[in-house]
C-alpha cells in the first residue's frame, strides 16, 4: 500500500492522474494529526475568479489541472484558459538558462527579491528536462531560493514532474498564462542546459539570458554550440573583484565572440555582462538590460511579432505532440510496430517502407472508426 497523500489542494475524486503527493513523514505528527478535510472541487468560474483575484492557493490548484493527465482535468484546463486568455500577455517573460552549479537560482533569488521591493509581482517556473531524460531532477531536488518563496509577491512552481519535454513544455506555458491572469508581471523560467529545453525555452519567452561561469570556455561549461546564438544577453557570473579577473577575461571573449553571430533578435546587439548573483553586485543592472530590451523590441514592433510567432509556434508544437500520442497510442499500432521492428532489423524491409506501412495501416484505423 503506498503511504503517499495527496496534498490539500488536489480536488475530492481525483484519482492516481494527479503526480503531486506528500509523502506522511513531512505532515503534521499523527497524536493531534487534524482530519484531513477534503477540498470540493472548484467550479471553473471559481477557478477564474480566485486566479483573477491573485487568490495563490486557487492559483496553485489549477496548476495541477493543467498538469494532470485525466482527459477531464484536461478539459476543464482547457475551459480555464480560454476564459483567461483576455487577461494574460502583460508580463515580461524572461528565460534563463546554464549549466548546473552557474548560478541561475542564486541569481533568480537575488534578482527576484529586488523586483518585490520594487512592487513586482514576479513568479519563477522551471523546465527541468532531466526529469523527462533520466527521471531524475536536476534543478528540483535542491532546497531553492528560500528566501523568496517567503515574499508575498512572489510565487515559485519547480517542474511539472512528468511527460515528454513537449508534455513539460505545454504545461509550463499554460502554467504561465495563469499566473499572468493572476497578476504576476515579470515571469522567469529557469532551464538547465540538456536536450532541447534551451530551444522550448526561447520558444516561450521574450528575453532570454545565459548565465555563464568565469574562466571557462564553451566546451567546458557543457554549453553547445548555439545556446550564445539564442541569448539578448550573456551574464558571467561569480566576479569577485571589477576589473582583470577571470570573469572579465571571460566577459570580453564573449563579448567578442558575439561580433561573428547573427543576433538572436533583430535589432538588439546581445551585451555580454557580468554580476555576483551572491553578493547582488551588478544584478539590478540585468533588469535594466531587460527594460531596455523591452522598450527597444516594443517600439520596432519585433516584441508584438515574436509574440505572435511564438503562439503560431505552439499551434503547430501541440498539433506533433497530439498526432504522436493518437499514433503511439494506437493499439493495433502497437502490436505492428514489433513486427515492422523485425523486418527492418532482418534487412526484409527498408525503414521507409516500415514507416509507410505504420502510417497506412493507422490511417485504415481511423477510417474504421
Ligand atoms: P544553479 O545550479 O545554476 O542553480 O546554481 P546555484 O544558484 O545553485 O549556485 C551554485 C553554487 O554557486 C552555490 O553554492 C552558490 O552559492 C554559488 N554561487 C552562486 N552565485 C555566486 C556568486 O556570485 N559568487 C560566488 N562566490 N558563488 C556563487
Amino acid at each position: 500500500m503506498s503511504t503517499a497523500q495527496k496534498p490539500e489542494w488536489v480536488p475530492e475524486n481525483a484519482g492516481r492522474e494527479f503526480t503531486t503527493n506528500v509523502m506522511p513523514a513531512i505532515t503534521k505528527p499523527s497524536n493531534n494529526a487534524p482530519t484531513i478535510v477534503k477540498r470540493k472541487s472548484l467550479s471553473i468560474d471559481e477557478y477564474e475568479k480566485g486566479i483573477l483575484a491573485g487568490d495563490v492557493t486557487i492559483l496553485s490548484r489549477a496548476i495541477t489541472l493543467i498538469e494532470s493527465n485525466s482527459p477531464k482535468h484536461n478539459d476543464q484546463a482547457q475551459e480555464l484558459i480560454k476564459n483567461l486568455l483576455p487577461y494574460t500577455g502583460k508580463s515580461t517573460r524572461i528565460g534563463i538558462t546554464g549549466s548546473p552549479g552557474a548560478g541561475k537560482s542564486t541569481l533568480i533569488e537575488n534578482l527576484g527579491m529586488k523586483l518585490c521591493k520594487n512592487n513586482l509581482k514576479t513568479a519563477v517556473l522551471a523546465i527541468d528536462p532531466s526529469s523527462t531524460i533520466t527521471k531524475g531532477s536536476i534543478l528540483g531536488d535542491k532546497t531553492r531560493m528560500e528566501e523568496l518563496s517567503q515574499q508575498s509577491l512572489a510565487f515559485i512552481r519547480p517542474s511539472p514532474s512528468s511527460g515528454t519535454l513537449g508534455g513539460v513544455a505545454t504545461k509550463t506555458r499554460e502554467t504561465m498564462l495563469l499566473c499572468e491572469a493572476a497578476g504576476y508581471e515579470v515571469i522567469i523560467i529557469e532551464t538547465v542546459g540538456v536536450g532541447q529545453s534551451e530551444i522550448t525555452v526561447r520558444s516561450m519567452v521574450d528575453f532570454f539570458m545565459l548565465l555563464l561561469l568565469p574562466g571557462a570556455g564553451d566546451e567546458l561549461q557543457g554549453i553547445k554550440k548555439g545556446v550564445v546564438e539564442l541569448a539578448d544577453l550573456l551574464v558571467v557570473n561569480k566576479r569577485v573583484n571589477d576589473k582583470s579577473t577571470a570573469a572579465e577575461i571571460t566577459r570580453a571573449q564573449y563579448q567578442n565572440a558575439l561580433h561573428l553571430l547573427s543576433p538572436a533578435t533583430e535589432g538588439w546587439a546581445t551585451p555580454a555582462m557580468m554580476c555576483s548573483a551572491l553578493d547582488g553586485v551588478g544584478v539590478w543592472d540585468l533588469w535594466t538590460c531587460i527594460n531596455d530590451f523591452r522598450e527597444n523590441t516594443i517600439s520596432s514592433g519585433i516584441f508584438e511579432d515574436r509574440r505572435k510567432k511564438q503562439t503560431l509556434e505552439w499551434v503547430y508544437n501541440m498539433i506533433d505532440d497530439g498526432m504522436r500520442r493518437l499514433f503511439y497510442d494506437n493499439s493495433t499500432i502497437q502490436s505492428n510496430i514489433a513486427i515492422q521492428e523485425k523486418k527492418v532489423f532482418e534487412g526484409e524491409v527498408t525503414p521507409s517502407k516500415a514507416a509507410a506501412d505504420l502510417i497506412k495501416l493507422f490511417m485504415e484505423q481511423i477510417k474504421q472508426n
